[in-house]
């Protein structure tokens, strides 16, 4: 629980706007660019009503801001937020140390048991071994040991060699690789600065990676739904790098930058991941796939435990290079200056971040819905879709998903598959 008395001032003026926001203030800005939550949302009456934040769980640190890739549809460089290009390419010393003291006294104040820190970027593989082995002795001197932490970083794999794996085994760092299927597709969109694909690099990468000696470092894969891939060939792809997991994302869009279909293709998105579904269903896995699974789970009455759908509290911040506070970086999809809090974790305590309305929309379930979704009889399941895709110019965050007729097909699909096995095993049962 944290201290009512502690109160953020998200008024407070920032040192250097971010490109696309008036110079004044980040409230400022954000109440320009998104009326809801930022004008709207009114905290006094949730308080009041005996609502209270969940602490941060999951700390993304942006160890290093530059890729050595330059794909197509990267949020951090080809969208409308440039803030990238006035931080500091690598995370300085005092930075990393202030996040680990702010991350230690978070865990200690709330008495936090277990906690997860994401090593990201850019592509943090750029920071070096020696300074990410130097960053993970100091949060294990840090966190007190009643807290379990997890470590994982999100890689293009670019850099994964076979040194590097034996040193991440060692620090204990769980490794998720972004790889978009088969090498035609994911050469389309994931290339050099001189635009040759990267999918040779990956998959020697991940030839390492599957092999037993790395397994404790596999984490998984994150590949981005694309409606113009075979999703079959797409999904078989993925099964032969032999991962414990896949996360398949939506491409980050909006009411303002909304979805690319096919012609014709109303629920191109949707059609595609319910070709895979049959394919992982039917087969009965072998591997975990977490879109699908959430949604399983959620239809069951259980909680969700990723962005893309239902509506358990977010807990996470992210820790810019700079020692900027910030809400999670898809939002950079939306407009210049979106993830802003005004917080730095060089000057401010990160319970602040507790009190940020971007940060308590995350947190507050059907409360952030719009009246369509509250209508919605898939509401508690797909929870409005990922935060990111209900935005629209000025109004904000509370709107439906871009990809609501996606969510709708996707998830009615899985339930009717899920209800005739339950039907079929419950006349098993009576026979
Ligand atoms: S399916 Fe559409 S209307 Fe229903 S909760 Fe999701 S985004 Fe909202």
């Amino acid at each position: 629980m944290i201290d009512p008395a502690v109160m953020i001032d998200a008024g407070g003026p920032v040192p250097a706007p971010a490109l696309g926001v008036a110079a004044g203030s980040v409230d400022e800005g954000h109440r320009r660019a998104a009326a809801w939550p930022y004008a709207e949302l009114d905290i006094a009456a949730l308080r009041a009503s005996g609502w209270r934040p969940t602490p941060v769980r999951e700390f993304i640190l942006k160890i290093h801001q530059r890729c050595n890739l330059a794909c197509d549809y990267c949020y951090v460089y080809e969208s409308a937020d440039q803030s990238w290009r006035d931080r500091p390419a690598a995370m300085p010393v005092e930075v990393r140390q202030a996040a680990v003291a702010a991350i230690g006294t978070h865990v200690r104040r709330h008495e936090l048991t277990r906690i997860r820190i994401v090593l990201h970027g850019g592509e943090p593989l750029l920071y070096g071994l020696d300074r990410i082995a130097a960053l993970i002795a100091e949060v294990r001197a840090g966190v007190p040991a009643t807290c379990a932490v997890e470590f994982g970083m999100q890689t293009n794999a670019v850099l994964l060699t076979a040194p590097a794996l034996v040193r991440l085994r060692e620090l204990g760092v769980v490794v998720g690789v972004s790889v978009d299927g088969v090498e035609a597709d994911h050469d389309r969109h994931r290339v050099t600065r001189a635009g040759k694909g990267s999918f040779a690099s990956v998959s020697r990468a991940l030839g390492l990676l599957r092999s037993p000696e790395y397994q404790a470092v596999y984490g998984g894969l994150l590949c981005t739904v694309s409606p113009e891939s075979d999703p079959i060939a797409c999904y078989e792809q993925l099964l032969a790098f032999a991962p414990p997991l896949i996360d398949f994302l939506l491409p980050h869009a909006n009411w303002a930058y909304p979805p690319s279909r096919p012609a014709g293709s109303p629920t191109a998105y949707a059609d595609w991941l319910i070709a895979v579904f049959d394919r992982w269903y039917d087969a009965g896995g072998p591997m975990r796939v977490r879109i699908f699974e959430d949604v399983i789970n959620l239809l069951l009455g259980g909680p969700s435990r990723s962005e893309q759908a239902g509506l358990s509290p977010a807990a996470i911040c992210v820790v810019e290079s700079d020692g900027a506070l910030e809400q999670v970086d898809a939002l950079k999809s939306t407009y210049a200056g979106a993830c802003a809090t005004g917080l730095n974790v060089l000057t401010d305590d990160l319970d602040r971040l507790l009190e940020h309305p971007g940060v308590i929309a995350r947190q507050i379930g059907v409360q952030a819905l719009s009246d369509d979704c509250l209508a919605c009889p898939i509401h508690r399941v797909c929870g409005g879709g990922h935060y990111a895709h209900r935005y629209a110019p000025v109004t904000g965050f509370r709107n439906t998903s871009a990809y609501c007729a996606d969510m709708q097909k996707l998830i009615n699909y899985i339930w009717k598959r899920l209800d005739a096995d339950v039907r079929r095993l419950a006349v098993w049962g009576k026979a």
